[in-house]
């Protein structure tokens, strides 16, 4: 069934126009089909009772999935390519519940101050439409771009960040992560392609947060992010 967040007023649904031209014009949706309709935490079964203009009839409220016990923040660096909105949409399957793209030294998009906004907005649209396709009904936050320095000054109740430069005897990152309890708030950092310099490292460790290895491999950026937001997927789905 097609899932699209909108607005719920008593009886009614309301979606957005472009969302209404989606399902009749390109799903060929018809009157009777059914539709479920997300609003501020809630999910709803709704009927199309007529088609031009559209109007949703809401039949009742469903089944919504838990969001993980912790809240997962997954801070990565732009990368080229598209390929952080990979990490966007990997992160969204896998319940990350807030996203703080930032620029490092080595980061290489380097974008003016309208632009970054423009991306911000894009990885929103990314973001809701990946919540769509995965039947999540939280949306993640979308932080504003910031420097690496601003970003590592986040609130946390653990920080990682994901650093290749570690000898494979620290492959620590299952013991660490063992430790998040319920309702506490995990800063996950991921660096960009040629990966953190020296005074990255120096000042992220200065500032609390554990560096973490992830491997005897070195990872792309955008799968390093997918590893460890599988990696506190998969510990948040064992505690419940
Ligand atoms: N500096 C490297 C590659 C960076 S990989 C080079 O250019 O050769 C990009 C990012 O992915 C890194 O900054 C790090 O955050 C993460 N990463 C990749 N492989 C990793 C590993 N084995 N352990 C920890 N982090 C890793």
């Amino acid at each position: 069934m097609e899932r699209f967040f909108g607005r719920v007023e008593g009886e009614k649904a309301y979606i957005s126009p472009d969302k209404a031209h989606h399902l009749v014009r390109v799903l060929r949706a018809k009157k009777g089909d059914k539709v479920e309709i997300a609003d501020t935490g809630e999910l709803y079964l709704c009927e199309i009772k007529s088609l031009e203009p559209l109007e949703l009839a809401v039949l009742e409220s469903l089944y919504k999935p838990k969001p993980l016990p912790f809240t997962v923040v997954l801070a990565f660096a732009l990368l080229k390519g598209g390929h952080d909105e990979l990490v966007l949409q990997k992160g969204t399957e896998l319940g990350v519940n807030e996203f703080a793209p930032y620029i490092s030294s080595r980061t290489i998009v380097r974008l003016d101050q309208k632009d970054k906004e423009k991306r911000q907005v894009r990885f929103e649209k990314i973001v809701q439409s990946s919540c769509e396709q995965c039947k999540r009904i939280d949306i993640p936050k979308v932080d504003s771009i910031l420097s690496f320095d601003k970003m590592t000054d986040m609130q946390f109740d653990h920080a990682f960040f994901a650093y290749e430069g570690l000898s494979h005897e620290s492959f620590n990152l299952a013991a660490e992560a063992a430790k998040v309890k319920q309702g506490e708030r995990v800063l996950l950092v991921i660096g960009p392609e040629g990966g953190f310099d020296e005074k990255e490292v120096t000042l992220a460790t200065k500032k609390g947060l554990t560096p973490v290895s992830l491997g005897q491999r070195i990872l792309r950026a955008e799968t390093a992010s997918i590893y460890m937001a599988s990696v506190f997927s998969f510990l948040g789905e064992s505690k419940e």
